[in-house]
């Protein structure tokens, strides 16, 4: 009988998520990780995130974010502290733009509640933004923002003290199927389990090389900036925000905790690098590409930039997520949710992995996250 019942391969938002989940339930889990829980060069670090339900990617991820949100309470509760702040969510930009479109198709859809703003009244709500005349918001009261490193911190706190174990600084170098479950050979030995979750970010497709999907990584930026009127960029006076504006999609946070005001370019500059290559120094372009759209629509933002750190992104084609068998190996369960979105998904697919892993199926759909769209 193998060591363990489910193996976890790398422990960002979404591997922490799994084997507390496994480990809560009982299951005999094992995580693996390369660097330390909560490290910066992966994906699943920087501070914030932003949570939303209204959701302009696809409504068919409403029913999966709702449930996200009833187990982010439940990890407050369990934790003891509070990870997710609720400050409502304005998305900006022009009407029949991809952002607002698909916010309002989803909230339409799925009747979450929402009010449509026009230039005028988004701009005497949320003074921090200028916007042209045919821009339109649309607020969400349920959108608002979590705390990253201390959510993962609890999420292996708690899978540590239901049984799991947890292996730090120890890489794997290969998944396999081996007899009844699989082998997993480490730069420190050999793991044998039932089955192995394989949630290894950027570093997927150099895991599992002949994954029938193309992955892209490339290098993000997020920064934060020192506003010249701080008033107007408090929890109470701003939302967390997306921007659709000429140049893309700009996203930000409300003042909060003691970092400054954080604001991203969504896709940044879009290029393809390796995650063990990729320069992590923050350039002059990159600030200046996060900057134009700051001085155009949030002119009093644009203060002194107090830090900035890359981050990356794990793109799919569609920009869907990846969860699924491993095709020819099933007890190797692949599980890329990033695509820049997610984060907010980890507790609901820690959730969904572990059933996948113990049940060999989900209750949840996730029939969008299949490897068979790409045939
Ligand atoms: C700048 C930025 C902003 C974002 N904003 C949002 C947002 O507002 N809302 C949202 O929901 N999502 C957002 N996302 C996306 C979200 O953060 C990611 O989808 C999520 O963090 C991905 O987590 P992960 O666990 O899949 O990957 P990762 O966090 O990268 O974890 C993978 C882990 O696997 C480990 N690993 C890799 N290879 C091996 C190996 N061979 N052996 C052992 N360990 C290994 C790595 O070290 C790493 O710790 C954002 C992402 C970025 C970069």
């Amino acid at each position: 009988m193998a060591e363990f019942d489910v193996a976890v391969v790398g422990l960002g938002a979404t591997g922490s998520a799994a084997l507390m989940t496994l480990a809560r339930r009982g299951i005999r889990a094992v995580g693996i990780e390369r660097f330390t829980p909560g490290h910066d060069r992966g994906s699943s670090h920087g501070e914030t995130r932003m949570i939303r339900l209204g959701y302009f990617e696809h409504p068919s991820y409403v029913p999966l974010l709702r449930r996200t949100y009833q187990l982010w309470r439940e990890l407050e509760a369990a934790a003891g502290r509070t990870f997710m702040h609720t400050t409502g969510i304005v998305e900006i930009g022009p009407p029949a733009g991809e952002l607002v479109a698909g916010t309002l198709a989803a909230s339409r859809l799925h009747n979450l509640p929402h009010e449509v703003l026009d230039a005028a009244a988004l701009m005497q709500r949320f003074p921090a933004f200028r916007v042209p005349e045919d821009t339109i918001g649309v607020f969400q009261p349920d959108g608002g923002y979590l705390d990253v490193e201390p959510s993962l911190a609890a999420m292996i706190a708690l899978a540590q003290s239901a049984g799991a174990q947890v292996k730090s600084g120890e890489t794997v170098r290969s998944v396999k199927p081996h007899g009844q479950g699989v082998r997993i050979e480490t730069d420190r030995g050999t793991i044998d389990a039932g089955s192995a979750i394989v949630s290894a970010g950027a570093w997927l497709t150099k895991l599992l090389p002949d994954l029938p999907a193309t992955l892209r990584v490339t290098r993000q930026v997020q920064a934060w900036f020192e506003p010249d009127e701080p008033q107007l960029f408090a929890p109470e006076r701003l939302p967390v925000f997306l921007l659709q504006y000429r140049q893309g999609v700009h996203y930000g946070c409300p003042l909060a905790g003691g970092s400054g005001l954080k604001i991203a370019r969504h896709h940044h500059a879009n290029e393809t690098v390796d995650p063990d290559t990729v320069n992590r120094d923050v350039s002059a372009t990159d600030e200046a590409l996060i900057r134009e759209a700051i001085a155009e629509h949030i002119p009093s933002a644009n203060g002194r930039m107090l830090a900035a750190k890359t981050c990356l992104y794990t793109v799919t084609a569609d920009h869907d997520f990846i969860i699924d068998r491993l095709p020819g190996a099933a007890n190797v369960i692949v599980a890329s949710p990033c695509s820049g979105h997610g984060f907010k998904f980890a507790p609901v697919l820690g959730e969904v992995l572990a059933d996948l892993a113990i049940d060999g199926r989900t209750p949840h759909d996730i029939s969008r996250f299949a490897f068979s769209r790409f045939d």
